[in-house]
């Protein structure tokens, strides 16, 4: 029932269970809030050099709830309506992109199967310890030859012989996001020539090779990497490609929600910015041309911010979601593009070195329009649902 508007309901019943749920997200909002702000954004620089999160970040993460936001209350989770758990991701991005992209998939995908397709017993041997951050998640689609091609995946799985349920795979995955740091990924397989599904493999199993990290230009501090699987086992949980992909529709809100926190914060620190210096006797702000720019980045932001809220909300009323995901993630990640774009040509010089931040939101805002499908494949998506 939570995942019902309150305009569309009719029993005042109804309507308090889904005022409390709102109010249950505005305190976890809060709190997520404080901790971006004292425990995220001072941070972010030095995550960034060090390409790697602390160790402490997974326990914080599942102490304040952050690990099981997408799962409800009634599985021990914190139940977030997709609205709230897509403003998480936004006030994240605001501390730290990186940090956001990582809790964005882990909830969509990682915890979203889990919620959908995993046996009691799966869940009862994972879930206690993914919840406190102590099993780390990541999961595996991307291959070599299979990016915005899922279907082509070659990672092939089969049936072991006097252990039902599981699993021998081989194959190879690219671009994992904290595959380096897992203790446990959700990952695709083929299992015929026509279907592919999903299973959980613990990384700590001899047929599990870790071949690379693989360095990225921004969103540095997370773990991205290559690995083998070399007759590794995994534990089957049974779903379509089509199934464990739906996932992704969610994901890109999530990834819409990251993109304009990236474009929240590079617009704030620009107006502070062309407030504060001055060049012929005014303040940038006081310029006409840069008045433009900021009044551009502004409008865009709002346009991105109310897709987002759009898909989030028709998500929480039960409602279809495959084309507004693809609306909100396509414009929030182009818009994140051009605002910290802008942000760095308002701070001039200054803008291009490190002593500012807009150079490193500016660098992590590429991974809006790659990553949970790139800009071109949002487009294929959109115009296949509007020409049908
Ligand atoms: C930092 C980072 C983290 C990631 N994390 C994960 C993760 O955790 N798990 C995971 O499974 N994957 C992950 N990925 C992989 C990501 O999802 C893929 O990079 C993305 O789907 C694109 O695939 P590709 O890189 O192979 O590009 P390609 O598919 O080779 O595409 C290259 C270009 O061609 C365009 N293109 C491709 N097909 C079409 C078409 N039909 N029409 C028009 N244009 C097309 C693309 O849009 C793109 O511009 C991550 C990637 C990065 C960079």
């Amino acid at each position: 029932m939570r995942s019902v508007c309150a305009d569309f309901l009719k029993g005042e019943g109804m309507y308090r269970m889904v005022v409390e749920t709102r109010a249950d997200d505005a305190i976890f909002l809060d709190r997520l809030r404080d901790f971006v702000a004292t425990e995220v954004l001072p941070n972010t620089r030095e995550w960034e050099r060090n390409a790697a999160f602390p160790d402490w970040i997974w326990p914080r993460l599942g102490e304040l709830g952050v690990l099981g936001m997408t799962l409800p209350k009634e599985k021990g989770g914190t139940g977030l309506s997709c609205e709230a758990y897509c403003d998480a991701c936004l006030e994240i991005a605001k501390g730290d992109p990186a940090l956001s992209m990582n809790v964005a998939a882990i909830n969509a995908l990682c915890v979203g199967h889990f919620d959908r397709f995993a046996s009691e017993e799966q869940f009862d041997k994972y879930m206690p310890g993914i919840l406190k951050g102590e099993i780390k998640l990541a999961w595996g689609l991307t291959e070599p030859d299979a990016g915005s091609d899922a279907r082509r995946v070659k990672t092939h799985a089969i049936p072991m012989d006097g252990r039902p349920g599981f699993f021998q795979i081989n194959g190879r995955k690219m671009f994992i996001t904290n595959g380096g740091k897992a203790d446990l990924i959700v990952l695709i397989a083929r299992t015929s020539d026509t279907e592919l599904s999903a299973f959980l493999m613990e990384t700590d199993q001899p047929g599990f090779k870790l071949e690379r990290r693989i360095n990225t230009v921004g969103v540095c501090a997370s773990n991205t990497v290559q690995f083998a699987l070399r007759d590794a086992v995994g534990w089957h949980t049974p779903c379509t490609f089509d199934d464990a992909i739906g996932l992704l529709y969610r994901g890109r809100l999530a990834i819409a929600g990251m993109a304009v926190g990236i474009a929240e914060k590079a617009l704030e620190l620009t107006i502070e910015y062309a407030k504060e210096r001055q060049q012929f006797n005014r303040r940038l702000a006081d310029m006409q041309s840069v008045q433009n720019m900021i009044a551009d980045s502004a409008m865009e932001l709002e346009a991105a911010r109310l897709l987002l809220k759009n898909g989030s909300r028709r998500y929480d009323a039960g409602l279809p979601i495959v084309k507004e995901a693809s609306y909100a993630k396509l414009f929030a990640s182009e818009t994140a593009n051009r605002v910290t774009n802008r942000a760095i040509q308002i701070h001039g010089g200054r803008g291009m070195t490190p002593d500012f931040l807009v150079e490193k939101l500016w660098r992590d805002a590429k991974l809006t329009e790659i990553g949970e499908g790139a800009s071109e494949i949002q487009r294929l998506v959109i115009a296949k649902q509007v020409l049908k």
